[in-house]
């Protein structure tokens, strides 16, 4: 545990001693749940290893990358240190499975077997951990033809990427027209083929669980702000709709089809939030209203320094896109007149707050000090709307839903395999605010009473359980 206490972001507080162990054993007796953690941020480097070496052996293609490359990617991963949403986004594993897929895809294989191999890794992690419940979110536009995988406007590579790299995107668009078009997944096959992964091992999140014992599981379609890819499903881009190839209302009717034949629990954006407002989203955000499509929003993940801008994509959150859930929103407790009066409005509508604590640190939106962190404090009454008004922190807390976001930013490369992102981020999260929020267990969880800790654990799990779309749609 020592290394992994080094490697975090930050630092355990001790406002709270709780034995870890006892904490951990009660988690996994009752299950967690996790309703907000993406894909393609998830898998380590050594995830990525091994998933070269499995499928190269299992589907008999060649996704082995050449050592240079592996301590390249090492490194990217490793992040520059920035902290800013940007440098966060560049150390997930996005590029990396991009990459094994393309070059999977030109040694012959279905790319729609290596995407299974993709997801099946993913779950088997989740279930390891104890969850027991999780809604993931999937950027499929980053896998499939309509988007970075599109011949044409694959992502300029940075300066610094490997030579490999360059190499295989390039045999990529030299050899389009020798490829079979049926082994590279579209928007409507690669979310098909998870789907179906799903079903194969896994409990559907919305079917009935009463004798089925296995993790529930169903994922969003995650957009992505920042990418050309996804730009069309904003209003002012008509132009570059055609641009890049891509029907808008084409998608939009495939996002609707992939709900209703419930492969897809809802729809969510998420990416750079500077890169556009949430605003112009409104057309599409009404098109998913008229189809009943469950909508969450990243929203509010931004710096101080942007309070602003992330004030104007709460408002646009709250009252005009119907988000039945809000992401990070660490700026609506800012604290403020302004603020505080959506704040009011999202405890009144138990709107929930995906929290995910563990990252905000790293894009720069909240102290490294976790004690400092404003839904923290929020949750320690140290906010003027829950300082003396007990019912206000029990509506609180009602909203907050505890996430792993992007699980390979926290984790140790080598402690990968065995420790639990989910788990670790209940544990800091719960050492803060138990004496606050649970003032009559404290004692008995000092005391190492497990049962104590599995009542709030139980709370927990079923408000998660509550929170997922499929319930709440
Ligand atoms: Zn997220």
């Amino acid at each position: 545990m020592e290394e992994l206490k080094e490697a975090s972001a930050i630092v355990p507080p001790e406002r709270a001693e709780i034995d870890y162990n006892t904490f951990v054993k009660a988690a996994q007796e009752v299950g967690l749940v996790c309703l907000h953690r993406h894909f393609e941020g998830t898998f380590t480097l050594s995830h990525l290893r091994e998933l070269s070496q499995e499928i190269s052996r299992d589907l008999d293609v060649d996704l082995k990358l050449k050592d240079e490359t592996w301590d390249s990617i090492s490194k990217i991963m490793a992040g520059t240190g920035e902290r800013d949403l940007p440098s966060f986004i560049a150390r997930l594993s996005t590029r990396w499975l991009r990459l094994m897929l393309i070059k999977g895809v030109m040694d012959g294989a279905d790319g729609h077997e290596i995407i299974k191999k993709y997801a099946d890794h993913f779950l088997q992690l989740a279930d390891d951990e104890g969850i027991k419940t999780i809604e993931f979110l999937l950027s499929p536009f980053a896998f499939c033809k309509e988007g970075d995988l599109g011949i044409d406007y694959i992502d300029d590579l940075p300066k610094n990427a490997p030579e490999e790299e360059k190499e295989i995107i390039e045999q990529w668009k030299l050899r389009s027209a020798e490829i079979d078009q049926d082994n590279i997944p579209t928007l409507f096959s690669l979310c098909g083929a998870v789907n179906d992964l799903i079903k194969e091992k896994y409990r559907v999140i919305n079917e009935d669980f009463s004798d089925d014992k296995r993790m529930g599981v169903g994922f969003r379609l995650c957009l992505r702000r920042e990418k050309k890819a996804e730009e069309f499903l904003t209003t002012e881009i008509e132009e570059t709709a055609k641009r890049f190839g891509g029907d808008r209302s084409e998608l939009i009717s495939q996002i609707v089809e992939l709900y209703k034949a419930e492969v897809i629990q809802g729809v969510d954006i998420a990416g750079v939030e500077s890169s556009k407002d949430l605003f112009l989203y409104n057309k599409l955000f009404t098109r998913l209203d008229q189809y009943g499509i469950p909508c969450t929003v990243h929203v509010a993940e931004m710096p101080e320094s942007e309070a602003e801008k992330a004030y104007k994509n709460l408002e646009t959150a709250i009252v005009n896109s119907r988000a039945l859930r809000l992401g990070h929103a660490v700026r609506l407790f800012d604290d403020n007149a302004e603020i505080n009066a959506l704040l009011l409005q999202v405890l009144k509508s138990r709107t929930l707050i995906e929290c995910n604590v563990t990252s905000n640190g790293w894009t720069g939106c909240a102290p490294n000090d976790l004690a400092e962190h404003p839904i923290i404090r929020a949750l320690r009454r140290d906010h003027s709307l829950f300082k003396n008004n007990p019912d206000r922190i029990k509506e609180l807390w009602d909203c907050i839903v505890i996430c792993s976001d992007d699980p390979v930013i926290f984790t140790s490369e080598k402690e990968s395999k065995a420790f639990l992102p989910l788990i670790d981020e209940h544990y800091k999260i719960l050492c803060v605010v138990v004496p606050t929020v649970y003032p009559e267990k404290l004692e008995a969880i000092q005391r190492g009473d497990e049962n104590a800790l599995k009542e709030i654990f139980t709370e927990l799990k079923t408000k998660g359980e509550q929170a997922t779309l499929a319930n709440i749609k």
